[in-house]
């Protein structure tokens, strides 16, 4: 496979049913384990990916004809685009998603979804909304009564959470009321968002990852921390196996998905004394952990998703 970013030249339009589609996978790391699966696995199919580093696109926005252009040349109709938008490129990456939409395209993830997931604050008061568990949360700025903040996540360790940090960095575990007063009075200078949540000590160092296609769990793995680490993260050292799903896990990952708009995400849960509760919804989760401690082709899953999706949505535009 080529390791770089290319276009494919417009290809002659098939019939309509045996056409192959035509793909955009969004992606700053096209050399990636999860870019280089979905646009080989698409091409393996028979269709076109286009692979486009999303920060170089550059876009004219007019009322009639929206254009998004890259490298000097128009970037053609695409039936569907895979966003693989990095959280450095949030926003950009959204708006240049929603052109893609303007121009016609179907989106794996619309990006108000992508919107929501990302921002922790919205994502949490989304899934409380709908009703999905999860861990006591209680989030803050600048609080002045660091005691009560603090009491608001009930009366065990809590876990403290910089809403801008990934992998990890940013959480930490406060074992007592004092420990975790203190980290709140550092955060406070900080000028940055942050929660406090109780710490579901039963989890035992692991969390689960479910991985949800179009409304279904397609693969699920347990993610154990190192020794002495409460922290699961891969990046941090975590070991992850497969997991078969109880009922109720599997429920509220596909809810948790849902209510976030999402067609295509990774739900991380933790296995509480009073059942699953959700921690996150990723909006673009990796395919090498999960393929690896599954043995599963999700990405394959993904790609027949999106042929399924983009067929149906052509023929109710031939009907209509
Ligand atoms: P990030 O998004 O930076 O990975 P997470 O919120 O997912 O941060 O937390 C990282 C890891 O820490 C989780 O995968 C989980 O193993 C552990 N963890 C996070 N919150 C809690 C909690 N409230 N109780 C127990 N463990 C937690």
């Amino acid at each position: 496979p080529k390791l770089s970013f290319d276009l494919y030249q417009s290809i002659k339009p098939l019939k309509p049913k045996t056409r192959p589609l035509r793909m955009a996978l969004l992606t700053r790391e096209p050399d990636n384990y999860s870019s280089m699966r979905l646009a080989e696995t698409g091409r393996e199919r028979g269709h076109i990916v286009d692979v486009i580093n999303t920060s170089r696109c550059y876009m004219k926005i007019e009322a009639r004809a929206p254009e998004i252009h890259y490298d000097g040349k128009t970037l053609p109709f695409y039936d569907a685009v895979i966003p693989r938008i990095g959280a450095s490129m949030t926003n950009y990456g959204m708006a240049v998603l929603r052109q893609f939409e303007a121009m016609g395209a179907w989106c794996l993830n619309p990006p108000s979804s992508i919107g929501a997931s990302r921002d922790k604050l919205l994502a949490h008061q989304l899934l409380s909304q709908a009703g999905i568990a999860m861990p006591v949360t209680a989030f803050a700025h600048s609080p002045k009564d660091t005691k009560d903040l603090v009491g608001l996540a009930g009366t065990g360790p809590v876990v403290l959470k910089l809403l801008e940090s990934t992998q990890g960095r940013g959480v930490v575990l406060a074992e007592s009321k004092k420990a975790a007063e203190s980290l709140v009075d550092a955060f406070r200078g900080l000028d940055a968002n942050f929660l406090v949540q109780e710490f579901v000590k039963e989890a035992a160092g692991a969390d689960v990852r479910c991985l949800v296609i179009g409304g279904r769990v397609v693969a699920a793995m347990k993610r154990q921390a190192q020794e002495g680490e409460f922290r699961s993260n891969l990046h941090r050292g975590g070991e992850a196996m497969a997991i078969s799903l109880t009922p109720d896990e599997r429920k509220i990952a596909v809810a948790a998905a849902k209510r976030l708009g999402l067609n295509f995400a990774g739900v991380d849960i933790l296995q509480s004394k009073n059942g699953p509760v959700v921690l996150e919804v990723n909006s673009s989760p990796g395919l090498e952990g999960i393929e690896k401690a599954t043995g599963k082709n999700v990405t394959g899953k993904v790609i027949r998703f999106i042929e399924q999706k983009v067929r149906t949505l052509g023929k109710r535009r031939e009907i209509n």
